[in-house]
């Protein structure tokens, strides 16, 4: 009857584009899946003439999404009109938080001997003999069952996803997929052949990456049905090259004398390349096959190249770049809670953006000397919370710097929240988004200042205005704000206000603006999206985040500003732009946690 009921129901439906570089791939998709899973009705994903269930990691997966595709999701039942509101945002909110891998910078290389080009993944230098990937399967017998295997495996990648809470995605991400690939009426042969014929569904590099994933959760399974997995590494220092390898391998690669990693089939984004990177292991991907000789090779992958018959002085080079290389890392961390001068002795401050209270603490534990940018927008993902709720939050992060600036909400454009009705407009990116925002939702903003107010507790913040466009739209804000501090009795004279510069009319209205905010801060992600009309998250079009018009731009707000300039977008992060930066005069930058201690020695440099 209820399945009667719900196959007349009324379907509503939601157009969600993929507008994520990496594709809706593993870990967001795992995510969406736990969301769908909390409404009863009938959910299904359809691209072209395929529909499969939206409730399925790996059924989802099958659809092989890629930047720049789009599908339809369908919800019939009950509940299925929120459930098609509340997933389409969720869906917009995850294709914001997918942030693109960096790519990795790699120098110019002046090797004598043949030498092979790779892509980096994680940067280093390595010199030892080749050793070709092997494991040994190892079977005793136990009476553990599949179905209990499966279950223990699920509890063993729950409580990894809480032990190692930096790769908490990819841990949670492999439980959803399990869940999604076994069935109560299994043999262990069936899940093999079915592993096996879903992960070779996945086409196109970044999805095809995540096949390890599908063969990680496979051992995962066996290893609780008695199998074993040896390795026989070698004890003296050796270069791992292999297709690739299970994104559990990784963390007993530490263990061993590694000294690099070179994988055939992989891609940047996949969750073995993540975790090499997170380990700190020199590794690359390398699809040019090449003869394995006993002799050491080089792996250079700070120059993204291997070298196979080096020479005497090549194996010196490395040998001084690895020393270079291994010191610097080390410097860099040593020395990321002390200031950084240039050469000169003039100080810049590095400042960290910051998205949550844990991204607060990683801050302070890697060296930022305050908080240049918070983004609230977290605290906003997916109900609206109470003003206890906000001003804990901000009680909490505002505890651990002196310095701190913290940004009003800013959605809008390519920041959609859940629940905060912002109605359909041709041009989301020229619409009501960031400041304007006071004006459309002014119960909301109330309760943030108030929020923000009350945990400021007299200490001294800045209190910054995103998307501004016209100092109308600052003046308004700041009475807005001081309306709200009168209404609720608190003295807010210890704030400051001031605004993101990341609309381009700023640029020219700088000396009004010096006459009325406190202080400014450059978003280059946003002012270089609209400075070359180009959405900062469009499928094919990119702009060089190095170009000279950029460099041009904050030189003249920086002679223009009479009030202090900070750096706050991606590029105050990009260790190339550093020597461009220096000279313009910017002694601010905010940055995220993990560039703090590079960006911060790459300034000693200069
Ligand atoms: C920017 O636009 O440069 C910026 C720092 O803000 P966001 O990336 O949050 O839009
Ligand atoms: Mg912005």
């Amino acid at each position: 009857m209820q399945f009667l009921k719900t196959l007349f129901s009324k379907p509503y439906s939601a157009k969600l584009s993929i507008t994520s570089s990496n594709g809706f791939h593993l870990r967001p998709a795992a995510k969406f899946v736990t969301e769908a899973k909390k409404f009863r009705s009938h959910i299904k994903a359809k691209k072209g003439l395929e529909e499969v269930d939206a409730k399925s990691v790996n059924t989802l997966l099958s659809l092989n999404l890629e930047k720049g595709d789009a599908f339809t999701l369908i919800a019939q039942g009950k509940d299925a009109q929120v459930a098609i509101q509340t997933l389409a945002t969720y869906f917009k909110t995850l294709m914001h938080e997918d942030k693109a891998i960096e790519p990795v910078t790699t120098q110019v290389h002046t090797y004598q001997g043949k030498t092979v080009e790779v892509q980096s993944i994680s940067l280093g230098v390595a010199i030892a003999p080749v050793y070709t990937y092997r494991k040994k399967e190892i079977y005793t017998a136990t009476n553990i069952t599949l179905q209990k295997a499966t279950t223990l495996a699920q509890e063993e990648l729950l409580a990894l996803s809480k032990k190692e809470s930096n790769n908490e995605g990819i841990y949670l991400a492999q439980k959803e997929l399990l869940t999604s690939l076994t069935s109560n009426f299994d043999t262990l042969e069936m899940f093999e052949k079915r592993i096996e014929e879903q992960s070779h569904a996945l086409i196109g590099g970044k999805h095809e990456s995540k096949r390890a994933d599908y063969q990680d959760i496979l051992q995962r399974v066996k290893q609780q049905l008695g199998y074993t997995y040896v390795f026989d590494f070698p004890t003296e220092p050796f270069i791992l090259i292999a297709d690739d390898l299970l994104p559990s391998t990784i963390s007993q690669l530490k263990q061993t004398a590694i000294e690099g990693v070179i994988l055939r089939e992989t891609s940047s984004t996949s969750h073995t390349a993540i975790l090499l990177k997170a380990e700190g292991i020199t590794s690359v991907i390398c699809s040019t096959h090449f003869e394995l000789h006993k002799r050491p090779i080089i792996l250079d992958a700070s120059c993204g190249v291997i070298v196979l018959q080096p020479s005497k002085d090549d194996v010196s080079q490395a040998a001084l770049s690895q020393k270079k290389h291994e010191e610097e890392e080390e410097r860099a961390y040593l020395k990321r809670f002390e200031p950084a001068r240039t050469r000169k002795g003039k100080e810049v401050i590095v400042l960290a953006n910051v998205s949550s209270i844990e991204s607060a603490k990683e801050a302070k534990n890697e060296g930022a000397q305050g908080i240049g940018l918070l983004r609230t927008e977290f605290l906003f993902t997916k109900t609206q919370p109470s003003l206890e709720e906000q001003t804990q939050a901000y009680t909490d992060i505002f505890a651990l710097f002196e310095t701190i600036t913290v940004r009003t909400l800013d959605v809008g454009g390519d920041k959609n929240l859940p629940y905060i009705d912002l109605k359909h407009e041709a041009n989301p990116f020229l619409g009501i988004r960031g400041v304007r925002l006071f004006k459309s939702h002014s119960n909301i903003m109330d309760e943030q200042l108030h929020a923000i107010f009350k945990a400021a507790n007299n200490k001294s913040i800045k209190v910054m205005f995103p998307m501004v466009s016209t100092v109308e739209e600052f003046n308004h804000a700041k009475s807005f704000a001081q309306e709200v501090a009168k209404k609720y009795h608190i003295d807010i004279s210890n704030i400051d206000f001031g605004i993101m510069i990341e609309v381009p009319s700023v640029l020219f209205l700088l000396k009004e603006f010096n006459t009325v905010v406190d202080f400014y801060s450059i978003g280059t992600n946003d002012l270089t999206q609209y400075l070359f009309a180009t959405e900062r998250t469009h499928p094919t079009l990119e702009v060089n985040p190095l170009s000279p018009l950029i460099f041009n731009v904050i030189q003249s707000i920086i002679k223009n500003a009479t009030k202090p300039v900070s750096l706050c977008g991606e590029l105050a992060s990009n260790i190339s732009a550093i020597p461009q930066l220096l000279p313009l005069k910017v002694h601010t930058l905010s940055v995220s946690s993990k560039h703090i201690g590079k960006v911060k020695e790459e300034i000693r440099k200069y």
